[in-house]
């Protein structure tokens, strides 16, 4: 953090000029695509995640990311006001000086980049602290960062327990913007963290339970449980947009369910460095716990499981769990509630299109949500009702670095990607000119 700060107060970063900012964000991102699979690689021998989705979500996206904040740093300029005739009023855009980066295991490189790139664009100092299972690929690129020319003590990657290093950087004086990706546990003490030590402002984007609303006019039954069964089960059901709720049409519900089945049963389950397989391994030991105890309390609540629900593969020495399905899932069911952050769908049908609203809306959580329907209308409707930071229609997953990603309600309260991410690393500074 004294590195971070020195850097940032003696200018050798956010004094530099625009163009000069954008070169080394720009070399940084060569190097990324240079080093993709190499990177991906490390990062999937530390957390697990099937080696196809890796390449595209890690480096692959990393390197979007840092390019596209490398072009918008010199697009946003600030304003002059409307004030009186004899006043000038400029209103800056103030880089906020040391920016403290908490990120969680699923997808380092990639939500590391979302933070850092914006971070770096606007002139700020970094200390990013990866997760303790997930660390490798985020010291590559503090590495990369500096072979590119990022001054030293701008960047700072500093692994460590997060009770212990994260809560440092929470509680310390000299952060001044905590950007933060994890669970809403954590979250909340980021904000006591941050009420006892300088009020620094904390960004959280945190966990979800998204549902995914099938109505039986969708105009491919077959093609939405292909796409759907995607939503959730890649990495594992690791992913904070998973599609892990299902609402479904009630004349539809056996059919679609069936397809779905077919789906998750169709996936290959291994090793994450074999391209042939479709889904990795569990990040942790203790994840998968967590998965398989969320399999007894939706048995006790009247949950069926109807494919999955195990651990399997466990003679090779690897956390894996089967796609698991759970239909007969009620509002109050743990289930429905509560983030697995596994390969766990749960199903629940309805009857009509307000059903299928007050189901979607009926959790802390709004991250995300899928709806399927041919009826435009109904789309329309179903987005504007929906409480979510993402809408996807007649698909579930997909973005890029021009939309934001970011949640309401026990979701979180920021946003990462697209240029409203700048604002969370600058401060309004207005100058007030007498002519
Ligand atoms: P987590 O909250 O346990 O850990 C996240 C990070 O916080 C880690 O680096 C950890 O070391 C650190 N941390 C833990 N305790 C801390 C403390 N007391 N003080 C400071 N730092 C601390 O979450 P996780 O299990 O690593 O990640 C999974 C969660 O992240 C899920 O809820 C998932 O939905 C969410 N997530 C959200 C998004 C999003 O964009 N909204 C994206 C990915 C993951």
């Amino acid at each position: 953090m004294a590195a971070a700060r020195a850097a940032f107060e003696d200018g050798r970063w956010s004094r530099l000029a625009p163009a000069a900012r954008k070169k080394v964000l720009h070399k940084i991102a060569d190097r990324i695509e240079a080093e993709a699979l190499s990177l991906a690689v490390l990062g999937v021998r530390d957390n697990g995640t099937e080696m196809g989705m890796a390449l595209k979500a890690e480096p692959g996206s990393a390197a979007g990311t840092f390019r596209y904040y490398a072009e918008a740093l010199d697009k946003v300029a600030g304003e002059v006001a409307p004030t009186a005739p004899d006043v000038l009023g400029l209103v800056q855009r103030a880089p906020v000086g040391v920016v403290g980066a908490i990120v969680p295991w699923n997808f380092p490189l990639m939500i590391g980049a979302w933070k850092l790139a914006p971070a770096l664009a606007m002139g700020n100092s970094v200390v990013l602290k990866p997760a303790e299972t997930a660390s490798l690929s985020l010291l590559r690129l503090a590495e990369i960062c500096a072979e590119c020319g990022l001054p030293d003590g701008v960047l700072n990657v500093v692994t460590g327990a997060g009770a212990e290093t994260g809560a440092a950087l929470a509680e310390s004086m000299g952060v001044d913007v905590l950007a933060f990706t994890g669970s809403g546990g954590t979250g909340r003490k980021l904000l006591e963290a941050s009420a006892r030590s300088n009020l620094k402002r904390c960004y959280l984007e945190l966990g979800g339970k998204s549902p995914n609303i099938v109505f039986a006019d969708a105009p491919d039954l077959r093609h939405a449980a292909k796409v759907s069964a995607a939503g959730i089960f890649r990495n594992s059901g690791q992913v904070c947009v998973a599609g892990s709720r299902l609402l479904v049409e009630a004349s539809v519900h056996d059919e679609f369910v069936a397809m779905l089945i077919n789906e998750a049963e169709a996936l290959r389950v291994g090793d994450p460095l074999d391209l042939g397989n479709h889904i990795g391994a569990v990040n942790s030991e203790d994840q998968l716990r967590r998965n398989l105890s969320f399999m007894d309390m939706a048995r006790a609540e009247g949950g069926q499981v109807v494919t999955g629900g195990n651990r399997i593969l466990q003679e090779s020495g690897g956390t894996y769990m089967a796609p698991t399905i759970v239909t007969h899932v009620a509002r109050d069911h743990a289930l429905f509630q509560r983030e697995v952050f596994g390969p766990v769908l749960s199903v629940t049908k309805f009857e009509t299109e307000e059903q299928a609203l007050a189901l979607a809306n009926g959790t802390d959580f709004g991250l995300a949500a899928g709806v399927w329907t041919a009826n435009l209308s109904r789309a329309h409707r179903m987005v504007a009702g929906i409480r979510a930071g993402v809408v996807h229609v007649n698909t579930y997953g997909g973005a890029d670095n021009t939309v934001p990603l970011g949640g309401v309600g026990q979701s979180g309260n920021g946003h990462d990607k697209s240029l409203h991410a700048l604002d969370k690393y600058v401060d309004l500074k207005t100058a007030w000119i007498q002519l």
